[in-house]
């Protein structure tokens, strides 16, 4: 199967060259030449089927250049004891017709594990396909849970190494340690003085100084990132929508066939857009509900087809939502009107930040998409009601979705769905813990024990013990630093 660019659809390339290069030349996105079905019948064959097996069932279906034998054993080095769960990603339900997609068994408690563990996997092979000889350095600028999941896949990883970068004040405690006692030979991580916006230029600055490249590759070392764009980090997404639909199917709640929703926390619109590929697969998804907190520009996208970033951010509890460019939107936009007018709106957005979709795109989005958004208190006030209610402890970007759902349940009519969760409470320890009413200014050390005895809940394994570990990576560095750090490291 071949790949095109969201801004250019005449060059195509191989699923290999799409994920070793990411980002299109052209700075477009690579999107499939086609998009493969299943039809009901190979759906119920998926049901008997194991985690594992329905990954590479899926996933084969865009790399047709893999082997079956090697997508198995990706897939089996991917979601395997890594996991705290041997579902991987287990649907529990809440009633007769809600469901709650856990995307957090992995091993840094979040959804990013789900594709970040296979990544690592499909660019190493890629570039082996490709015939690279050099090393591949991977460069992250993290606000939290990238970082950390990108560490975890890459940590020694044969032809790779990794260096992350994270704003020295802008992560959580536990995000902090997670990163600092990251193990593994082929890693670097440093804190960077500033903000995320800094240290993201930071990062932007490396890949685009020329000389720093020809100085790498002098060294047998390219750069490349491994942030949400990569069609590498897509693919594995569309997996669990399938499971969860199966999930959802045997628990007797709904017939093979029938329609369910998705209600999915969003802020880079990649969770979101895996969903709509499972759709148009023929997955009899119904709706897929966009999620979003104070920062609702996709909110008031999908609501007027004008996309407008041109308003104040929002610092919110549930972080890994607050984005105000949703890069994946792009691939949506080229599946539904083409490459010339994708290139004219991303064009408007980088001059004014804005533009307009048009009544015909919109009505098609709408067809797929509803959307809405949730304040801190009204997601804080579900999270406390729901663990009343019934003793399930959800983390802020998963309240977000909840109450998104149930805010459009209360006024229009009631269709069996499935919320996505995104994280493990125990990630965002402090907001959840001022949701269920209790003081959350205690030491960082304390955060998770105080979690533990407030709900009688148990902290997922990667996190306990968490403080006790020695930290590897202290270090601090102004932003002109990085470069130099990162030479360093490779040398
Ligand atoms: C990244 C992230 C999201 C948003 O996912 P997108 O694919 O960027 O829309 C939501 N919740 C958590 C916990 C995340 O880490």
């Amino acid at each position: 199967m071949q790949y095109y660019s969201t801004r250019d659809r005449r060059n195509g390339v191989s699923a290999a060259a799409a994920i070793a290069q990411g980002l299109a030349r052209d700075g477009g996105l690579f999107v499939p030449q086609s998009i493969p079905q299943l039809s009901l019948d190979e759906i119920r064959q998926l049901r008997g089927r194991d985690y594992r097996e329905k990954a590479v069932a899926v996933i084969g279906r865009y790399l047709d250049e893999f082997t079956e034998a090697e997508l198995t054993a990706f897939v089996g080095e991917t979601y395997s004891a890594n996991y705290d769960s041997a579902e991987i990603a287990p649907t529990r339900f809440l009633d007769a017709d809600t469901g709650i997609l856990e995307l957090w068994h992995g091993p840094t408690c979040a959804f990013k594990d789900m594709a970040l563990q296979m990544l690592p996997r499909l660019l190493t092979a890629s570039l082996k396909k490709l015939g690279e000889t050099r090393r591949v350095c991977i460069l992250v600028a993290t606000s939290g849970d990238t970082g950390k999941a990108a560490l975890e896949g890459f940590a020694d990883v044969e032809g790779a190494s990794i260096v992350v970068f994270y704003p020295y004040n802008g992560v959580s405690e536990v995000q902090k340690r997670q990163m600092t006692t990251q193990r593994g030979e082929n890693v670097l991580v440093s804190a960077v003085k500033g903000n995320f916006d800094d240290v993201q230029a930071g990062v932007k600055q490396v890949f685009g100084d020329r000389d720093f490249m020809q100085t790498l590759d002098k060294k047998g070392v390219f750069l490349s990132s491994a942030n949400s764009i990569n069609w590498g980090r897509l693919l594995p997404q569309i997996v669990y929508y399938f499971s969860s639909y199966c999930d959802f199917v045997s628990s007797g709640r709904i017939k093979l066939g029938d329609g369910l929703d998705f209600c999915v926390p969003t802020g880079n619109f990649g969770d979101i857009l895996a969903g709509w590929y499972a759709k148009k697969m023929g997955l009899p998804i119904r709706r897929l509900i966009c999620a979003s907190n104070a920062n609702n520009v996709l909110t008031d996208f999908i609501n007027t087809g004008v996309y407008d970033r041109n308003r104040a951010f929002h610092t919110t509890v549930s972080p890994s939502m607050d984005i105000l460019v949703s890069s994946n939107l792009e691939r949506l936009l080229f599946m539904l009107s083409g490459d010339t007018a994708v290139k004219g709106w991303m064009e408007a957005l980088k001059a004014t930040g804005r533009y307009d979709v048009g009544a015909e795109v919109l009505a098609a989005i709408r067809a797929d998409f509803d959307c809405g958004c949730a304040t801190d208190g009204t997601a804080k006030a579900f999270i406390a009601e729901l663990f009343a209610k019934t003793g399930y402890l959800m983390d802020t970007h998963t309240a977000d979705a909840y109450a998104v759902l149930a805010e459009m349940r209360e006024t229009g009519a009631r269709f069996p769905a499935v919320i996505v969760s995104t994280a493990s409470p125990y990630k965002f320890c402090d907001s959840v813990l001022d949701a269920l009413g209790q003081n959350s200014a205690v030491p960082g050390a304390e955060l998770i024990e105080k979690l533990a005895a407030a709900t009688s809940t148990r902290p997922p394994k990667p996190l306990t013990g968490l403080f006790g570990k020695t930290q590897r990576f202290t270090g601090c560095v102004p932003k002109e630093k990085m470069q130099a750090l990162v030479l360093d490291f490779l040398s």
